[in-house]
């Protein structure tokens, strides 16, 4: 590739920006000259034909001379003496700033070992490109005069680099709108990345390229003519699609070579929105279009700004062909994206009302990236976010949500407010109900039901596709787990208190409770209590500071005696428990009985409070027109609903399906038990879908296992087989 000349990238700024401040281009390339003079490419070229390039790529991109200027220096801050109050100095504040973003994204040295520099780098990224998408712009120059250059690079580096660039910035150019600059990424990565595949798929595009020339000038001609005999001024032209996008459909549908049709994608260019609506219904006068594939992205632009009419139809011989029709404006988007508003125009921070919707989706990274702090989440959740592919689903009320390709009822429901996220029971789709786990389609009209008890379970973060809705039901797992431990804690404190006759409510009341935990530099006392529960400070020393060192050793007659009175309080509001779930049972058998036929079906909540099985009694509680639920027939919750909602339930002989419940094994605390428990558990054929395990300073562990399984049976066999193990203390359902 013969290297641009200065002038020339001048002569090209002034083209399109006639009142540009060309010296201020001259000069960053002097700069650029002298601080780089000496150091070489891996190519063997002058270092300084890299910032050419990437400047020239940024003349493309019509961007305005001071990113033309960033881009020649866009290397002196990390590579040469220069630093940052140089530039300031020599070239004001604004290119400084967009050099200073660009060096603080960083040399991103793809290593799958080291995934939190990655993430970081990542982070970084998204930060500048929320404060000024120019910088993201120059990065995206760079990555690809660097992906132009990458054969010499060692193998390995090579590799690295084009996967990176294929996961993180081909993406982001797409999202960015800009789609040549998106082609040719992927064009190069996949061709260091699978470079077989490649080079055989472009040999064969090669071949037929001839051979389809007839073909494209038929429908070119035939489309002039018909849109001509209606009155339309019309452009029409005919391109093959890039590479890897053609290798993209023949892995999704498994198609070789030969039975891909669409290689070509034809485009029409109209003066103006009317006409393009003209265009498409000529060309669906005397073709067939194919149903499902016309797509108004005039009406409803895409993430990207994106706007153009699709359509595929039944060309000559039968063929499907595929046309774009678009306005001259429209076309400059899709080229350019969200460069294509700097052209023309003064760079300043001032952001218009298209490019804000672009920007949307930076911020709403930026406003998530700060909850996902698991490096590997986060780049998963970067990696799906940034896939251009997005569906429109409406609400009943016909608003537009848009979501990632692949997104579940799940994500909807995060999308329109957290707390109708955190109560989705079920959804109904088109009218249907569906299960939460359900693909959604762009056009679909979805509606979440929600329930008071449902909540979200660990399952869903590997069922959402959206970066919002992981990180919400992330955060409200672990709030939740604190609040467990937190409870776990007070009842440990609180049994070790009354051994010494102390009670734990008084001790809170009368403020003695958080002026212990402020001596232990706890916030406060329910800090200490989540501290306590999560094994990390022993119940023990809260105790030292309240009983007397006499008292200590042996509990109290006193004490006694209030602890077999706490215990006699406990026994006695059971009992009245039962009481309530016999007259519930009762009043039930008037009523006709649901029938539980499978554990998936999407109109029945299986309640998380009380998790039935089958074999337990269980009622069901209607709780909305189009959502069941099913609780066991002495769970408190399923007790409180009105008797009016309270509906008999029974299983059916056969039950599909399974449900997750939770165990709770107390055993000394020793090493190599968690492994025996788990053994034990899966000798028995049940899958763990979850465990934890918090030692107490008693010496005591205290395991959870959230395990899969159908029967009430098969639970109350694996209770009996853990308690049979020695230092086993006691096991329950949770
Ligand atoms: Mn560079």
């Amino acid at each position: 590739m013969a290297l641009i000349r200065i002038n020339e990238l001048i002569d090209r700024l002034l083209e399109y920006q006639p009142e540009a401040d060309a010296a201020v281009v001259q000069k960053a390339y002097v700069w650029s000259a002298k601080l780089h003079a000496g150091s070489l490419r891996a190519s063997g070229m002058p270092y300084l034909s890299h910032p050419l390039e990437v400047a020239e790529i940024l003349t493309q991109l019509k961007q305005p001379a001071d990113a033309i200027a960033a881009g020649l220096l866009h290397d002196v801050v990390e590579d040469s003496t220069a630093t940052l109050d140089d530039l300031t100095r020599e070239f004001g504040k604004e290119i400084s700033r967009l050099v200073d973003g660009v060096t603080k994204i960083g040399k991103i040295t793809p290593d799958a070992t080291r995934i939190e520099v990655q993430a970081e780098n990542y982070r970084k990224m998204i930060l500048a490109m929320a404060q000024d998408v120019r910088v993201i712009l120059i990065k995206l120059a760079d990555r690809l005069h660097n992906m132009r250059t990458l054969e010499f690079l060692p193998e390995d580096r090579q590799r690295a680099i084009a996967q990176e660039t294929m996961e993180i910035y081909a993406p982001i150019a797409g999202r960015l709108g800009i789609h040549w600059i998106q082609a040719q990424l992927e064009d190069l990565s996949f061709r260091h990345l699978k470079p077989d595949i490649y080079f055989r798929l472009a040999g064969q595009v090669a071949r037929t390229r001839e051979a389809r020339q007839d073909y494209i000038d038929l429908v070119t001609r035939e489309l002039e003519k018909r849109l001509q005999e209606s009155g339309k001024d019309a452009k029409v032209s005919g391109r093959f699609k890039h590479l890897y996008s053609i290798y993209q459909k023949m892995d999704r549908q498994k198609l070789t070579f030969e039975e891909v049709h669409d290689l070509v994608a034809f485009r029409i260019m109209v003066p103006s929105i009317p006409d393009c609506y003209d265009a498409l219904r000529v060309i669906h006068s005397f073709w067939t279009p194919v149903p499902g594939r016309i797509k108004d992205y005039i009406a409803l632009p895409k993430h990207n700004m994106y706007r153009s009419l699709h359509t595929t139809v039944i060309g000559p011989e039968g063929e499907r062909v595929e046309i774009q029709i678009r306005t001259t404006e429209m076309h400059a988007v899709a080229e350019y994206g969200i460069a294509a508003h700097w052209r023309y125009k003064e760079a300043g921070p001032a952001v218009s009302g298209q490019q804000e919707k672009t920007l949307e989706f930076l911020h709403h990274l930026v406003e998530f990236h700060e909850e996902l702090k698991d490096p590997y989440h986060f780049l998963e959740s970067l990696k799906a976010e940034v896939v251009p592919e997005e569906i429109i689903v409406f609400t009943p009320g016909g608003d537009m949500i848009e979501l990632p390709a692949g997104a579940t009822p799940i994500d909807f429901a995060f999308a329109i407010h957290s707390d109708i996220g955190i109560h989705a029971a079920g959804a109904k789709v088109n009218g249907r109900i569906v299960p939460l786990n359900h693909g959604l389609l762009s056009g679909d009209t979805a509606e979440i039901i929600t329930s008071k008890i449902a909540e979200p379970s660990r399952a869903w973060l590997e069922i959402v596709k959206s970066t919002r809705a992981h990180a919400k039901i992330a955060h409200w797992i672990s709030t939740r787990e604190a609040e467990q431990m937190r409870e776990m804690g007070r009842q440990v404190l609180e049994s070790e208190l009354l051994r010494h006759g102390k009670a734990l409510g008084t001790l809170i009341e009368d403020g003695t409770m958080a002026q212990v935990a402020k001596r232990f530099n706890f916030s406060s006392y329910k800090l200490l209590f989540e501290a306590i529960g999560f094994g990390n400070f022993p119940a023990r020393r809260v105790v030292t500071q309240l009983v007397p060192p006499e008292d200590l050793r042996t509990p109290t007659k006193r004490s006694k005696k209030a602890a077999k009175k706490s215990a006699k309080k406990i026994k006695k509001a059971t009992s009245r428990k039962k009481t309530a779930t016999l007259a519930a049972a009762a009043d039930e058998e008037t009523k006709p009985a649901v029938v539980i036929h499978s554990f998936n079906d999407p109109a029945l909540l299986f309640a998380p409070c009380c998790r039935p099985l089958v074999g337990d009694e269980v009622v069901a509680v209607r709780s909305s027109e189009d959502l069941v639920e099913i609780h066991r027939a002495d769970c408190p919750r399923g007790l409180e609903a009105h008797p009016e909602r309270i509906i008999a339930a029974r299983w059916a002989d056969e039950v599909e399906g399974e449900s997750e419940v939770a165990i709770e094994v107390i055993a000394k605390d020793m090493k190599g038990m968690l492994a025996k428990l788990s053994t034990v558990i899966s000798s028995a054929n049940l899958n763990i879908a979850r465990a934890t395990v918090h030692t107490t300073q008693e010496k005591k562990a205290i395991h959870t296992f959230n395990i899969n399984l159908k029967h009430l049976s098969e639970l109350q066999r694996l209770i009996k087989s853990i308690e049979k193990i020695d230092p086993v203390i006691s096991v329950r359902r949770m």
